[in-house]
C-alpha cells in the first residue's frame, strides 16, 4: 500500500516546481533527539512543556538554563539523519523550495538546508533579557546563568516558548509559503502545537497538495496522501 502511495507522490514531486515542507521533531527522532510527546520526552520529573515556559523562566532561570544545558549536550553530537539529506536533495531539485521548521536543533542547516525558517528559533542562540541582543554560542560549558557582554543582564535561550507569540515576519512568511507552493509535505510534526498545527489546512483551503509523513500520522484526513512511516526511512524513498 505504502509503494503505492510512494508513486504517487514521486509522480507529482517529477511534475512540481513549487514544494514547502514543515517539519517537527519526528525528523530529527531517528538522529536521536527525542521528540516532546514521546516517552524519552521526560527530563527528571519533568515534562519539556513545564520548563519551555516563559513563567518557568521567571520562576527559576537556574533549572530551566540547566534543561538546556543538557539538551544542548544532547543534540551536540548528532548528525543529520537520511530524512534531513533527502530534503536539501529536494531543495536542489525543486525551483522554488521553502522549508519551515519547529525544530530547534540546527539538523536542517548542519545538512545542507538553505531557505529555511526556525520558526520556534534554534538552541545555540541566546539573547539578553534587558537589552535584546542576541548571541549564538556553542559553547557545552555555559556559566549555570549566561550573562549579556553588553549590559550583564541574564541571557535566555533564543527560543520561542510555549505560550510566547512566534515572531511576526516568520509567520507571515510561513503563512505567504503554505498557500503559494504547489505540494506541501508535513513531517514528523504531531498537530499539537500552534500556529504550525493550522499550516496544513491554511494550504489545503489554498489548493495545495498535502502530504503526511509520519508514522502515527495526525492530520485525520486532511492530507492528500499519507505516508505512515518514519522519516529517514519514507524519503529517501522519494528518490532525490
Ligand atoms: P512532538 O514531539 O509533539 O511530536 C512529534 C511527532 O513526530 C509525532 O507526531 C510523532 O508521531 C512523529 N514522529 C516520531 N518519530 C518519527 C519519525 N521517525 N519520523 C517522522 N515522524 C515521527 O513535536 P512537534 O509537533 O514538533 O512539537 C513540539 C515542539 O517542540 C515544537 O515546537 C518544537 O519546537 C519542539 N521540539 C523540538 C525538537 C528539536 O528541535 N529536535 C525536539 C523536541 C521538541
Ligand atoms: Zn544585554
Amino acid at each position: 500500500m505504502i509503494e503505492e502511495q510512494i508513486s504517487l507522490v514521486r509522480e507529482r514531486l517529477a511534475a512540481t516546481k513549487s514544494l514547502v515542507v514543515l517539519t517537527g521533531a519526528g525528523i530529527s527522532a531517528e538522529s536521536g533527539v527525542p521528540t516532546f510527546r514521546g516517552d524519552e520526552g521526560l527530563w527528571k520529573t519533568y515534562r519539556a512543556e513545564e520548563l519551555a515556559t516563559p513563567q518557568a523562566f521567571q520562576r527559576d532561570p537556574q533549572l530551566v538554563w540547566e534543561w538546556y544545558q543538557w539538551r544542548r549536550g544532547l543534540i551536540a553530537a548528532k548528525v543529520p539523519n537520511a530524512a534531513h539529506e533527502a530534503l536539501v536533495g529536494l531543495e536542489q531539485t525543486i525551483i522554488q523550495f521553502q522549508l519551515i521548521t519547529q525544530n530547534v536543533d540546527g539538523l536542517h542547516a548542519k545538512a545542507g538546508s538553505r531557505n529555511m525558517l526556525e520558526m520556534h528559533g534554534n538552541i545555540w542562540k541566546m539573547r539578553c533579557t534587558h537589552c535584546g541582543v542576541k548571541t549564538e554560542d556553542h559553547s557545552l560549558s555555559l556559566p549555570a546563568l549566561p550573562k549579556c557582554s553588553e549590559c550583564d543582564s541574564l541571557l535566555r535561550p533564543d527560543i520561542v516558548w510555549f505560550g510566547e507569540a512566534i515572531d511576526g515576519k516568520h509567520l507571515e512568511q510561513s503563512l505567504s509559503a503554505c498557500q503559494n507552493h504547489e505540494v506541501m509535505f508535513v513531517i514528523g510534526t504531531s498537530g499539537v502545537v500552534q500556529p504550525a498545527a493550522s499550516f496544513a489546512s491554511i494550504a489545503k483551503e489554498a489548493g495545495v497538495f498535502v502530504v503526511e509523513i509520519n508514522p502515527a500520522p495526525s492530520l485525520s484526513g486532511l492530507a492528500d496522501v499519507t505516508l505512515s512511516g518514519k522519516a529517514a526511512e519514507v524519503l529517501p524513498q522519494l528518490g532525490f
